[in-house]
């Protein structure tokens, strides 16, 4: 047993556990974080929110990142499959959006630069360690650990649960829940040869829109572009073929992804993952906190989980941080974490359920700018979680317009069927500018 007394345990060296790592070592403060893989390693999650800019800068960890050469985005870009709109959302020049670019990464060299950055700020930061099991004794916390033959008990005054989708804590407590109507799969990989844009657009994120499925197309340098398609579980059971298979009938089956994929080259096996969009009914217990996604996941389309990760880690040591120092067990502190990350996290929840049905398309394709609601659409995607009553009532006003379209039509409905595809292609729209102002 380790006779070292930790401030702070953390399992986990995703950005969600590097990051917390990261604002409490620069504190002062005494930090073991366990993780289990050896890093460099592959992890999905690639494109990120201009809001994360400030997280790196705050982290001190910027520098290292800029030097990195990752692929700079500043818009995300939204087609129908069948190639007849596009929307551009530029995140420059936005009304009410602070951070305008972000970056695209690959997560073995991103993930490893957090962690090293962690460690050169004073964490103890440990590869190759798995927590098998954790223990509250009141006053402090202990968790069993193992790395090869080696088994280890550590202590400290709080824990922090980053495990990611492992969903450590959140499992042994039986408080996942999976959400009922995104039962979904992800086939997803890396290629050559892929058709993106060129020039400042070069590094947009790419969301095509199928009838009741949809793709990623994530540059991550200028010849690898990372594809994904997010689908229904039970329609890749039905299909009973091999992922590879699946996944290539379906962008065949799209006139915009044929567009893009037509000379493509996959350059990894491809992967599957499912069940990606949970919640775990507490995100904070006796001296512990949930961070990342061992708090909750919901659908990537939106590319927020690695800033949900950054944020909720950032909150949580700032927290601990004032724990420790008021000398108590948080738990006052922990509920307003509980709460301020259930209600960023159900930000993005509204808009993921949403997306997946027509009257959001309709109104999200087809922008009306009265009122601003497209700038705040935007800013909210960009991760803007504090933008206050100017924003909450934008968006607000939006989902009760997206109702009134399921009832009502005030927009034009799409038609996103392959037959549509034969139809005059529209001219893209842009809100927001490529231009500097
Ligand atoms: C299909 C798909 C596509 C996605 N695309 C995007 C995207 O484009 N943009 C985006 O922002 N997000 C995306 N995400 C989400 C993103 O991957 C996660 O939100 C992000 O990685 C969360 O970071 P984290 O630190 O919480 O967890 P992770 O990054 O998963 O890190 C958790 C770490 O904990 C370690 N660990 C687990 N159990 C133990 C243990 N017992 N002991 C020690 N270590 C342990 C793991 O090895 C891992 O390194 C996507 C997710 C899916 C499923």
């Amino acid at each position: 047993m380790s006779q070292t007394l930790y401030d702070a345990l953390i399992i986990g060296g995703g950005p969600g556990g590097s990051t917390t790592a990261t604002f409490l070592a620069r504190a002062g403060k005494r930090v073991l974080l366990l993780e289990k893989d050896t890093f460099p390693r592959f992890h999905i999650g690639e494109s990120l929110l201009p809001y994360n800019y400030r997280i790196f800068e705050e982290m001190g960890v910027l520098p290292a990142l800029e030097s990195g050469g990752f692929m700079n985005k500043f818009g995300a870009q939204f087609h129908l499959g069948n190639g007849t709109r596009s929307l551009k959302l530029v995140f420059r020049n936005g009304r009410f959006t602070r951070e305008s670019k972000a970056f695209q990464v690959e997560r073995s060299r991103f993930d490893h630069i957090l962690l090293q950055h962690a460690r050169s700020c004073g964490a103890d930061a440990r590869e190759g360690w798995t927590v098998t099991s954790t223990a509250n004794h009141g006053t402090h916390v202990s968790l069993q650990a193992r790395c090869g033959n080696e088994t280890a008990q550590f202590n400290g005054r709080f824990l922090i649960d980053a495990s990611g989708r492992v969903n450590f804590t959140g499992n042994q407590e039986g408080l996942r829940t999976i959400h009922p109507h995104l039962r979904k799969l992800a086939i997803f990989g890396h290629f050559e040869g892929v058709k993106t844009d060129e020039g400042e657009k070069a590094g947009d994120i790419h969301i095509v829109r199928l009838e009741n499925k949809w793709f990623w197309l994530i540059p991550l340098s200028p010849s690898r572009v990372s594809v994904g398609c997010v689908m229904d579980q039970s329609e890749f059971m039905q299909a009973k073929a091999s992922p590879a298979d699946v996944f290539e009938s379906i962008w065949r089956s799209s006139t915009e992804m044929r567009e893009r994929m037509r000379d493509a080259r996959a350059v990894m096996p491809l992967q599957t993952t499912t069940d990606f969009s949970y919640y775990n009914r507490r995100l904070i217990g006796p001296r512990l906190l949930r961070v990342g996604d061992a708090a909750g996941f919901m659908d990537p389309i939106f590319s927020a989980g690695v800033y949900l990760a950054m944020y909720s880690g950032r909150l949580a040591a700032n927290l601990v941080n004032e724990a420790l120092t008021a000398g108590d067990d948080g738990a006052a502190r922990f509920r307003v974490y509980e709460k301020r990350l259930f209600r960023a996290m159900e930000y993005y929840w509204e808009m993921v359920e949403h997306f997946y049905t027509n009257p959001f398309m309709d109104l999200f394709m087809q922008p009306r700018r009265k009122f601003s609601l497209p700038d705040a659409i935007v800013a909210i995607l960009a991760g803007e979680l504090e933008g206050g009553w100017r924003l909450s009532w934008r968006r607000r006003a939006f989902f009760w317009l997206v109702r009134l379209q399921g009832r009502r039509p005030l927009v034009p409905r799409l038609d996103l069927s392959e037959s549509a595809a034969a139809a005059q292609r529209q001219a893209p729209v842009e809100v927001g500018s490529y231009a500097s102002p």
